[in-house]
């Protein structure tokens, strides 16, 4: 066995305080499934560690980031963001998007940088640990339940579920319910076949298009708990001053419904959520534009929920930790690149207008609430097309295998030129029309990622297309920077 020197030793011991000394920012990166949380963290990453273009992230405009590279995470138990594979399919020949967000992953990325200021730039070069945490936004809406008893669950979940818009997806669970009585004797199968029904209910509704916020999360995304009794239950219609009797079905949600609160959302909340000091929630504003007024309504509502979560409520268990640690939230207009660079203001100001509301309805106070319009990988090229004696501005990309524009269905290699429409320039008006357009007022199609290489002839890294990444970053930790 080879000999480990005392001055080695003590080397590694000075190293590993040094490190413990090192500054870090949790970054919290959410959103509902699709939103765009993992191109937004591959490309974060990679635009860090290899160089990208940062102009508008300030410490990199002046020139103060040395290097930047990945760490082993502090999280033993938190699986790692898979970095390397979602970078190897956006550079894969064809390129494909990577696999998207299921479970919570965590990365950690060091920079190195010298400090704006000269008495700290005379002690050397600064560090800074920046741990990146990903994870689904469908169990961030799982805060409210914190606060709520089972009958209280029961009465808003059924509420929900008899909403028109969701009659249809809900009838065979609503079915199983009126055959069913609250204060039969408790019963596995019956559980198990309830608590079927109801996530087949809440998932068919996500899969309508509907953003919107419908707790259990882990119905939706179990991550790891797949099959779990923890997810054996289902909201039952209870009278208010009804005593659920021992041994009954209905004592038997309860019990479950407040398992599941102890053993999945309060863990989550202390382990990772709690542990946060910037949030980024991305949100794909594009695709609720291009479903309608309902979507948007949906998103909304998400929102208004999503902001509740950071809301250091008065009363709540949660304040003693919330709004305390969490001290920037970004939301973020993610896939900006669908839209010619002329929108992309008007983008961000309809998302400043619905955040503006989420604001207002959720109370917010404590966190500084922010909002832009980003591209993390931009697939688009900016063109213009001649119709009729105009120039329009429209988008070229490549739109993914089986997309259809009017009449032609694509083959995922062929190149095409794209008129999204354009977003009103008043934020209000553009707003409005969301809220009660009947139908699509943007055109959206899915395109491939664009054509990357990773080195340039000379060696050096590539820069990969972003529409505002900059900004983003320089938001949420340009602060720790200087
Ligand atoms: P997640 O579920 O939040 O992890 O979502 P992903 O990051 O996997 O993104 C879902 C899909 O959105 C991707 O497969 C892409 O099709 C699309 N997407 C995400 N970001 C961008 C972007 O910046 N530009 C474009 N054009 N598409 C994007």
């Amino acid at each position: 066995m080879a000999e480990i020197s005392y001055s080695e030793l003590l080397k590694d011991a000075q190293a590993r305080f040094a490190d413990y000394l090192t500054p870090s920012v949790r970054l919290g990166v959410t959103g509902l499934s699709r939103a765009g949380k993992t191109v937004f963290i591959t490309a974060l990453v990679r635009n860090l560690v290899a160089g990208g273009r940062l102009p508008f992230f300030a410490p990199d405009a002046e020139r103060r980031i040395v290097r930047a590279y990945l760490e082993p995470q502090p999280d033993d138990s938190v699986p790692r963001f898979d970095y390397e594979a979602h970078l190897a399919d956006l550079l894969s020949s064809p390129p494909s998007w990577p696999e998207s967000t299921k479970r919570i992953s965590e990365l950690r990325v060091t920079i190195e940088y010298r400090s704006a200021y000269a008495l700290k730039r005379a002690i050397g070069l600064s560090k800074l640990h920046v741990d990146i945490v990903d994870y689904p936004g469908e169990w961030l809406i799982d805060l409210p339940l914190l606060e709520q008893d089972y009958r209280a669950f029961s009465t808003e979940a059924l509420g929900f579920a008899s909403a028109p818009s969701r009659a249809e997806f809900a009838k065979p669970f609503l079915g199983f319910l009126a055959g069913t009585d609250p204060a039969a004797v408790e019963d596995e199968q019956i559980a198990m076949t309830g608590a079927k029904l109801f996530t087949a209910y809440l998932r068919a509704t996500r899969e309508s298009g509907a953003q919107s916020t419908l707790a259990p999360g882990r119905f939706l995304l179990p991550g790891e708990l797949e099959g779990s009794p923890l997810l054996t239950f289902f909201p039952m219609p209870l009278a208010s001053d009804e005593r659920l009797p021992r041994g009954s079905l209905a004592a038997m949600m309860a019990r479950r419904f407040e398992s599941y609160k102890s053993s999945v959302v309060k863990p989550f909340f202390n382990d990772h959520f709690a542990r946060l000091d910037r949030q980024i929630v991305l949100i794909d504003v594009l695709t609720a534009l291009h479903r309608g007024a309902e979507a948007v309504g949906d998103l909304e509502h998400a929102m208004t929920d999503i902001l509740k979560a950071f809301r250091p409520g008065a009363n709540s268990w949660l304040s003693m930790f919330l709004g305390r640690k969490i001290d920037r939230v970004l939301f973020a207009a993610t896939k900006a690149d669908h839209l010619p660079a002329s929108s992309h203001d008007r983008l961000e100001a309809l998302l400043k207008a619905i955040v503006d509301d989420a604001v207002t309805r959720a109370q917010t106070e404590g966190a500084g609430v922010h909002a832009l319009a980003l591209s993390a990988l931009r697939a688009t090229r900016e063109a213009t097309a001649k119709q009729g004696g105009e120039i329009l501005p429209c988008l070229r990309g490549t739109p993914i295998k089986g997309e259809r524009i009017g009449g032609v269905i694509f083959d995922g290699v062929k190149e095409a030129a794209i008129f999204p429409g354009d977003l009103p320039a008043d934020p209000a008006a553009a707003l409005n029309a969301a809220r009660h357009a009947k139908s699509a007022s943007l055109e959206l199609v899915r395109f491939a990622p664009p054509k990357l290489v990773d080195t340039l002839s000379d060696g050096k890294p590539a820069a990969f297309p972003h529409i505002r990444l900059d900004r983003a970053l320089d938001f949420l930790i340009s602060d720790y920077l200087a």
